[in-house]
């Protein structure tokens, strides 16, 4: 395992916080194919419920779909990006253990564009949290910031990029919730992906969503709900 995966597992083993579920709206549309922006109603916030209960250990097919769906090469080096990547977890005391992905949490108040200074990083009105690889300078600032290590930097050239998901090297890049996709009206490639049906999609504004009435209905938590960040992504069984 590597030093990586071992400082991000000591890390969440010691992250589960309380829920805290207060949505609010962002700023403005990207789209990231086009590089067009446009005004975008902040009625929706985009969302992930996992429940983690339905997540096998030896299932990767999340991962695969991501790399699959973005062009990712699939970690085949240490130094390859990584948008979503398997965790295992254990509760000391009980000796419980988990499986769960962990990938950008699309947090309401994002380090990443806190600390971003070109403005590279940041946030649609809908919540999800992106990268224009054509402001972003590569000083990895926003990786450095991001509590969940979250963020990849691109160190090779790119070969046989997929259309709708442009890339660069010496840019920074992490989950885009497939917003490809999501503005086509589809959910993301690892909720389609998951055979257990673990990962619901949907929009935490309208109370009347699948995942709004899921979040009342069942127990969710933050991964590190302590940071006050408000993330996009919640988690059901932890
Ligand atoms: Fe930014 Fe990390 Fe939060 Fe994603 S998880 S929005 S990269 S701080
Ligand atoms: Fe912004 Fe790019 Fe620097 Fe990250 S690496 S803080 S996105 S300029």
């Amino acid at each position: 395992m590597s030093v990586a995966n071992i400082q991000r597992r000591k890390f969440l083993k010691t992250s589960v916080g309380a829920a805290a579920v207060v949505i609010a709206p962002g700023m403005i549309l990207f789209d990231m194919a086009h590089g067009k922006t446009e005004a975008v109603s902040g009625k929706v916030r985009w969302g992930m419920l996992i429940n983690t209960a339905n997540c096998a250990e030896d299932c990767n097919d999340c991962v695969m779909a991501c790399n699959r769906e973005n062009g990712l090469s699939g970690g085949l080096s240490p130094t390859d990006s990584q948008w979503i990547r398997k965790i295992e977890l254990k509760d000391k005391r009980s000796g419980r253990e988990l499986s769960l992905p962990m990938m950008c949490q699309h947090c309401e108040h994002p380090p990443c564009v806190d600390v971003c200074p070109t403005a590279a990083s940041f946030k649609r009105a809908d919540g999800i949290v992106l990268v224009d690889k054509h402001l972003c300078i590569g000083c990895r600032y926003c990786m450095m910031a991001c509590p969940y290590k979250a963020r990849s930097f691109v160190h090779e050239p790119l070969h046989d990029q997929v259309p709708d998901v442009p890339r660069g090297k010496g840019t920074v890049e992490s989950c885009t919730m497939c917003v490809h996709r999501v503005d086509k009206g589809q959910q993301p490639a690892c909720a389609e992906a998951c055979p257990n049906k673990s990962i619901l999609f949907g929009n935490l504004n309208d109370p009347d969503s699948d995942i709004s009435r899921k979040i009342r209905a069942v127990a969710s938590t933050e991964i590190r709900a302590d940071l006050g960040l408000n993330t996009g992504i919640r988690y059901q069984g932890l």
